[in-house]
């Protein structure tokens, strides 16, 4: 997971400064290593609405923050040292989240495009199920 320092880094090698603000939202999201919403960083921080949905924007467009898109259908970012589009293993047991590689379905993408004459610009998938150690608790009767 990058830390303050190496976000700032990525930030200024981009020509972004960590103004105060900027600075504020990211000690909020340093705060959940797996996953947030914008609004519970907003909750955690005294800065304002626009600006922390401003900075999460910065971020996932710089690649530091990734969007997850949870079983229910909430939003939510993650701090990953991916800087390409991959996609998420998701554990709906303890909600843990992984990031998967890299992307397995571009011959399937390429595909859709000949076959249907779009040209495909994007795409979403995520896996949700049960993680290894929710697997064992459940087996173990678990304590759950
Ligand atoms: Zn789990
Ligand atoms: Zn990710
Ligand atoms: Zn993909």
């Amino acid at each position: 997971m990058p830390a303050l320092e190496s976000i700032e880094r990525a930030l200024g090698a981009r020509g972004y400064r960590l103004t105060p603000a900027r600075r504020a939202v990211l000690h909020a999201i340093l705060r959940h290593p797996d996953h947030f919403s914008a609004e519970e960083v907003m909750r955690q921080t005294s800065a304002g609405r626009a600006t922390v949905f401003r900075t999460v924007r910065l971020l996932y467009e710089l690649g530091i923050l990734c969007r997850v898109l949870l079983e229910d259908g909430r939003l939510h970012y993650r701090l990953s040292d991916r800087r390409r589009h991959h996609h998420h293993l998701v554990c709906v047991g303890c909600g843990r989240v992984q990031d998967l590689e890299e992307c397995t379905v571009t011959g399937l993408v390429r595909e859709l495009s000949r076959s249907t004459g779009y040209q495909i610009q994007g795409h979403w998938l995520e896996f949700y199920g049960r993680c290894l150690s929710c697997r064992h608790s459940e087996e173990t009767g678990g304590d759950r």
